[in-house]
């Protein structure tokens, strides 16, 4: 997706100006009518007060005259009143066309944000989620996205209605009495100087805030995903104790920032009413003296209320804006994250699937240990080739290189003879269909499941594919078959046959090379060898690389590699491996030992 970071709220309108502009022209005409009603209201208390109809509106006073014959106070009151109702109503009218235009325009550019989000997660480089914390980037997508729209949606509005009650409001004050007029601003340096220090200070603190509440987010992700855990282990007590103690964070944050708030809302209103009863005495003095009405004062004091109000109101806006300079900040750390290179034309057709791997070497990043070192192999199309190795030996290290999740530091890595730095990411990946050994499913039916391998695939494919993996027959025992649901919403899969699911959206997927990294650990044996045997009638189809930690899943491999602190240690058929002093015979021995014993456990058992 196109885009460039916003580097502040400002930017962060392009696009929507138009629809603000409007938002701020129909708050304008809402005010005009608003600010009607005292000058109508100031009109009327003059023509009572000096029981005179020279102080009435010329324009009030014959339309009066027109509507009820002669005229008399009660006629002019009625009037003016009515006058001021309607005109408040049309107002009212260009509120909501406010409210639209806010909303409209808020609402896109927070939905333009999200998605921004969502497809930088999406692109970023994998090693990005070796560090990343999934809560906090959940609370980037949701939460300050959220602060941000709270902004956009009424702030901005708010700014542009101060202004310009402002601008309306002191010229009508210049024309009535200039003293008061001034007199009304005295005390807003004060307000704009404590609104510039509570700004900083807001800032500071609702960054803190939102950082612990970021952190609450993330041991609560992290507790439900790993629920069976806390669970299998009975640390539920001590999971609640630290959620507890982030939340006690959270929450005393929250309270700061709340503090914060009020102690600005007590200081800004005490000057707020302190401005008004300013005017109001200075405006006393004035009427004793004669130099006032009392129909002036009275529009005057509603006017000065009029702006005090926006003025005060300034307070949250500064704490919304500052809220949302931070939310800004959080979310532009994601988007500005580097993107996985993408090379632009992916090659035609379909990959035949010989791969070789020549002189590479790998390490996660700089400065981290060697994890692939000086690995040469050629893997033929179609061969069916298996690595085995103690745990953290680079056997799956070696799969991410293949799929260019990390970049490597030398050597080379070709498919089909060219290079796979060359070739486009998302091709090279449509050409490998990987089984992990704890896939991920997707809380959607079965048959969604299997459409990610294949979307549109036949019926009879999707048998097919689900006979090799040996799932079929569990599939057809759900109560829905093919529409069960899977996860929490549905049936609950054991871990073999969630592998087994997800082997048969790999062999589905058809894709020209199949990777089973260690995906068939949670199946039985006998289970085991029906998949082997469905995979080697595949033989030659597509070249197959399997990860495996029991032996029985390789011994058919045409060859076997033995990975050792990243090194390839011995290569040959099982044959071969078997007969030769090294790691494979010690490691075939031990399984070897370890099954015979447990036979025998079940011989003895099934005897009793
Ligand atoms: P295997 O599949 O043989 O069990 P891996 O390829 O998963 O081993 O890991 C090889 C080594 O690389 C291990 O020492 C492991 O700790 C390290 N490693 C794996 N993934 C990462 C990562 N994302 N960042 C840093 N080191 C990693």
């Amino acid at each position: 997706m196109a885009f460039r970071p916003h580097e502040n709220l400002w930017q962060i309108t392009d696009g929507q100006r138009l629809r603000y502009l409007g938002a701020v022209l129909a708050m304008g005409v809402t005010n005009l009518c608003i600010f009607a009603a005292p000058f109508i209201g100031g009109y009327a208390i003059d023509v009572v007060v000096e029981d005179d109809f020279a102080y009435g509106h010329p324009w009030l006073v014959d339309a009066s005259t027109a509507l009820f014959g002669e005229i008399t106070h009660v006629g002019y009151l009625w009037f003016s009143a009515l006058v001021a109702l309607l005109i408040t109503a049309f107002g009212g009218c260009f509120l909501f066309l406010r409210g639209r235009f806010a909303a409209l325009a808020s609402e896109n550019i927070t939905r333009q944000l999200r998605e921004m989000l969502f497809s930088r997660l999406h692109h970023v480089q994998a090693s990005f989620y070796d560090t990343a914390d999934t809560g906090d980037l959940v609370q980037r997508c949701s939460s300050d996205v959220e602060t941000i729209r709270v902004f956009l949606a009424s702030d901005i509005i708010e700014i542009g209605r101060a202004i310009m009650l402002l601008l309306c409001v002191m010229p009508f004050l210049l024309t009535k009495d200039e003293r008061l007029a001034w007199l009304s601003l005295c005390l807003m340096p004060f307000l704009a100087i404590g609104a510039y220090i509570f700004f900083s200070k807001v800032k500071e603190v609702f960054q803190i805030t939102d950082e612990s509440e970021a952190a609450m987010t993330a041991t609560l992700q992290e507790n439900l995903t790993g629920i069976r855990v806390v669970r299998a282990f009975a640390r539920q007590g001590f999971e609640i104790e630290k959620f507890g103690e982030k939340n006690a964070a959270f929450r005393d944050n929250n309270y700061r920032l709340i503090q914060l708030m009020g102690y600005y809302w007590a200081t800004s209103d005490l000057f707020a009413m302190s401005q008004i009863g300013i005017v109001l005495f200075v405006g006393a003095v004035f009427i004793q003296q004669g130099s006032l009405t009392a129909g002036d004062l009275f529009a005057i004091m509603t006017s000065v209320s009029m702006v005090i109000w926006p003025v005060r109101h300034m307070g949250r806006v500064l704490t919304d804006s500052g809220k949302a300079v931070v939310s800004l900040g959080r979310i532009n750390e994601v988007l500005t994250e580097a993107e996985e290179s993408q090379e632009v034309v992916p090659p035609a057709g379909r990959a035949r699937g010989e791969i070789n791997f020549e002189r590479l070497s790998f390490a996660y990043g700089s400065g981290l240990p060697v994890v692939l070192d000086d690995i040469s192999l050629h893997i033929a199309a179609g061969e069916t080739i298996a690595f085995v190795g103690p745990p953290g030996s680079g056997k799956s290290t070696l799969i991410r290189v293949l799929l260019r999740l990390y970049p490597y530091q030398s050597g080379t890595v070709q498919l089909d003879a060219q290079d796979i730095t060359t070739i486009n990411r998302q091709w090279l990946r449509a050409q490998v269909g990987v089984v992990l050994q704890d896939p991920f499913l997707y809380s959607r039916s079965v048959a969604a499941n299997l459409a990610v391998g294949r979307p549109g695939a036949p019926h009879q494919d999707i048998i097919a594919a689900c006979q090799d993996a040996a799932i079929h027959q569990s599939i057809q025992s759900f109560p829905d078959t093919f529409n069960a649901m899977v996860g929490e919403r549905g049936v609950s899969l054991s871990g073999g046959q969630r592998q087994r699911l997800a082997l048969a959206r790999a062999l589905l997927k058809d894709a020209p090379i199949l990777v089973l990294d260690d995906s068939l650990s949670a199946v039985d044996t006998g289970t085991e060898r029906d998949i082997l045997q469905a995979l080697s009638a595949r033989r030659g189809r597509q070249t197959t690389i399997i990860i495996a930690h029991r032996l029985s899943s390789v011994i058919d491999a045409d060859r076997i590699v033995v990975l050792d602190h990243g090194r390839i240690v011995q290569l040959g058929n099982h044959a071969t491996l078997a007969a030769t002093d090294g790691p494979y015979q010690r490691l075939y021995a031990i399984q070897g030992a370890l099954d015979a014993s447990i036979q025998a456990d079940v011989a003895v058992t099934e005897r009793s």
